[in-house]
């Protein structure tokens, strides 16, 4: 099947690691320009040239945060100038913290409300005008399979996705008759190392390993492993891409069949 994604312009936040990367990656497998974003410039600067040794396509690293305005703009700003238009944006930004409801006072909430919410906001309110005049586009946020079916330990994040898979299905309606596709994509287990991190966490917590806790990951899909972020990728850049062109306002929950919730 053809993507239709040769010489479009692809924009992915947070993607010198794990999810984004594995959908940059693909991305440029797909022959787009690709334009990637993270905080560290020069992982994010290794990250974008191997993609681009590896599979002759254009990429374009600038550095940014993707939970701060000016940043978000200063990206599309780059991304504007050197290609005239965006035609696919990944909303994606690190995960909040793991951890129990008593864990967290207010400011750790406002903070993880800024990383987990209002990045979306901003990065779709800026690039809404920029898709309206070209004639469309698609906005694809990563989020988290916790939608159907929460994580313990994880209740900012089991908490603040849900409001953005709401504002995904309102904003798909207010913007489709511009030619804009706005969905959510969902994963389970990918093993990135925001993955090891927590599991690592959760290991020291029941004083296992974190050998034990990938494993217990892993058992609980029905096809008994861990994604691989370039799995990921393929369902991100499909769900970004003009094959996808009647899909909107949708969640797609890549988990390995992990959740039971229908
Ligand atoms: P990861 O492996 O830790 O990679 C995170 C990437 O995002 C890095 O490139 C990081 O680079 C960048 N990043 C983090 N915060 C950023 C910010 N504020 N601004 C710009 N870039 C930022 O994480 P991941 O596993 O790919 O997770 C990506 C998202 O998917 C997270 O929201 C996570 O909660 C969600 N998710 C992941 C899984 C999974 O199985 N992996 C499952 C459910 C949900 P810098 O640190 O240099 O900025």
């Amino acid at each position: 099947m053809d993507l239709k994604l040769k010489d479009s312009v692809a924009v992915v936040m947070a993607a010198s690691k794990g999810l984004g990367a594995g959908t940059a990656r693909v991305f440029a497998q797909e022959g787009a320009r690709v334009v990637m974003s993270a905080r560290d410039e020069a992982t994010l600067r290794a990250t974008a040239e191997r993609i681009s040794t590896e599979t002759g396509a254009e990429t374009y690293p600038v550095a940014g945060d993707a939970t701060k305005l000016d940043d978000i703009a200063r990206l599309f700003d780059a991304a504007m100038t050197r290609y005239g238009r965006i035609d696919a944006l990944v909303i994606n930004a690190g995960g909040p913290p793991g951890g129990t409801f008593m864990a967290f006072d207010d400011a750790a909430w406002m903070t993880a409300v800024e990383g987990t919410f209002m990045n979306a906001v901003r990065a779709a309110r800026l690039a809404i005008p920029i898709m309206t005049k070209q004639g469309g586009g698609s906005i694809t946020l990563i989020e988290s399979a916790s939608i159907k079916h929460p994580i313990d330990g994880l209740i900012l994040s089991n908490s603040l996705r849900l409001g953005v898979a709401g504002l995904v299905k309102t904003l798909a309606r207010e913007v489709g008759p511009a030619g804009i596709r706005v969905n959510l994509i969902c994963p389970g287990a990918f093993l990135t190392d925001r993955v090891k991190t927590l599991s690592e966490a959760s290991a020291k917590r029941k004083g296992t390993r974190l050998e034990d806790e990938l494993a217990e990951r892993a058992a609980a899909s029905p096809l008994g492993r861990i994604g691989d972020p370039e799995e990921f990728g393929r369902a991100c850049v499909f769900l970004a891409s003009p094959a996808a062109g009647y899909i909107t306002g949708a969640a797609l929950i890549i988990d390995g069949g992990t959740s039971r919730a229908l």
